[in-house]
C-alpha cells in the first residue's frame, strides 16, 4: 500500500493539530487512485424540525483527529487494506433543493463513473435519494438498502413539498432505484403519527425490524438472524437518529427508546455484505450536540462503514 492514503501521524503532528480531514487523510481530487471516498454533503434544507446538519461534515472532520485505524474485533489496519480519502464536500445551494439535488447527483456520478465507492457525510436524509440516484445510474441495476432509522422515511408529502427528509425510502422505491424486497430497516421505533405509517413498508415487503427486534432475544440472536447481502450491489445509509438521544443528542428529529453504539457497532460486524458500492451517515445537527457525542458516534460508524468495503 502506498504511503499516499495514510492518516497523518498523531506522533509527529499531535491529533489537535494541522487542518481537518476525515481520519487526517489525505484531501485528493476526485479523480486520484484512491479506492473509498469520504465526502462531506453539508445541505439541510429539508429538514422538518430542528436544522443545522449543514455543519456537520465540518464537525465530523474535526471529530475524527481523533479516529484510529487498528479494528480490535476485525484485527484489521484498515488504511492499510484500504485506500481511503477525503475528496472533501460536495457542492451544494444552502436555500434550493433542486439545484441541490443536481449537484450532489453531478458530484456523485462523477466518482462512480470512475468506479469508486464513497461514504457521504450529511446533510440532512433528504441528500440519499440523490446519492441513490447517482448510485443506480452507474451499477444500472436496483440496489440493495440496510437503512439504520427511528423512522421509516416513508412519510407523505409535508406542506406539499415531495422531498422532504422523512421521504426519501418512498422516493426511492417509487422511482425504482433500490428493490424494497432486499431492503432492512433497523431501529425503528415509534410513535407513529399513525397505523397507517406501515402500510407502505408492508406493501413493498420491506424488512423491517424494530429496536424491540434487537433487544428482546438479545443482540446475539438479532445479529444471527440478519440476512445475507450476497447478490447485487448494497448501500447503506445510517440516519445517527437510530441512535437514543442518550448516544445521539445532536440530531434533527431525536426518538427515544432507541439502540445504543455498541448496538449499532455489533449489528456492522455481522452484517455480509459482497458488494458495498455505497454509503452515507445523515441527520448529525452539531447545534444540538454535547460534548461531540453525537458526532463521535458519527466518526466511529464511518469507521465500521469502511470495513465493509
Ligand atoms: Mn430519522
Ligand atoms: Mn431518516
Amino acid at each position: 500500500m502506498s504511503q499516499q492514503y495514510q492518516p497523518l501521524s498523531g506522533r509527529e503532528f499531535p491529533r489537535f493539530s494541522g487542518i481537518k480531514t476525515f481520519f487526517r487523510l489525505p484531501h485528493v481530487s476526485v479523480e486520484s487512485d484512491y479506492e473509498v471516498a469520504i465526502a462531506g454533503v453539508p445541505y439541510d434544507g429539508a429538514v422538518s424540525y430542528r436544522p443545522g446538519a449543514r455543519f456537520a461534515p465540518s464537525r465530523i472532520r474535526e471529530a475524527s483527529s481523533l479516529g484510529r485505524g487498528f479494528h480490535m474485533g476485525r484485527g484489521v489496519e484498515l488504511f492499510e487494506r484500504l485506500k481511503v480519502a477525503d475528496v472533501g464536500d460536495c457542492p451544494t445551494v444552502p436555500i434550493d433543493q433542486e439545484q441541490t439535488y443536481q449537484r450532489i447527483e453531478n458530484f456523485f456520478s462523477q466518482l462512480t463513473s470512475l468506479g469508486k465507492r464513497f461514504v457521504a457525510v450529511g446533510g440532512d436524509h433528504s441528500i440519499t435519494l440523490a446519492l441513490l440516484r447517482s448510485v443506480y445510474k452507474a451499477q444500472g441495476q436496483k440496489l440493495n438498502l440496510i437503512h439504520f432509522d427511528a423512522h421509516l422515511d416513508t412519510y407523505p408529502a409535508a406542506w406539499g413539498c415531495e422531498y422532504h427528509h422523512g421521504a426519501f425510502l418512498r422516493h426511492a422505491v417509487n422511482e425504482g432505484l433500490i428493490d424494497s424486497t432486499r431492503s432492512l430497516q433497523i431501529g425503528i421505533r415509534g410513535p407513529l403519527a399513525s397505523g397507517q405509517d406501515l402500510d407502505f413498508v408492508r406493501q413493498h415487503g420491506v424488512d423491517v425490524r424494530t429496536v424491540d427486534d434487537v433487544r428482546t432475544k438479545g443482540l446475539e440472536n438479532f445479529v444471527a438472524s440478519l440476512p445475507s447481502f450476497a447478490d447485487g450491489p448494497t448501500y447503506i445509509s445510517f440516519d445517527i437518529d437510530c441512535l437514543d438521544p442518550a448516544y445521539a443528542p445532536g440530531t434533527g428529529t431525536p426518538v427515544v427508546g432507541g439502540l445504543t453504539t455498541y448496538e449499532t457497532q455489533r449489528i456492522f460486524r455481522a452484517l455480509k455484505i459482497q458488494n458495498l458500492v455505497g454509503a452515507d451517515v445523515v441527520e448529525v445537527s452539531p447545534a444540538y450536540d454535547s460534548s461531540d457525542i453525537t458526532a463521535l458516534a458519527a466518526v466511529d460508524t464511518l469507521f465500521e462503514i469502511l470495513h465493509l468495503f
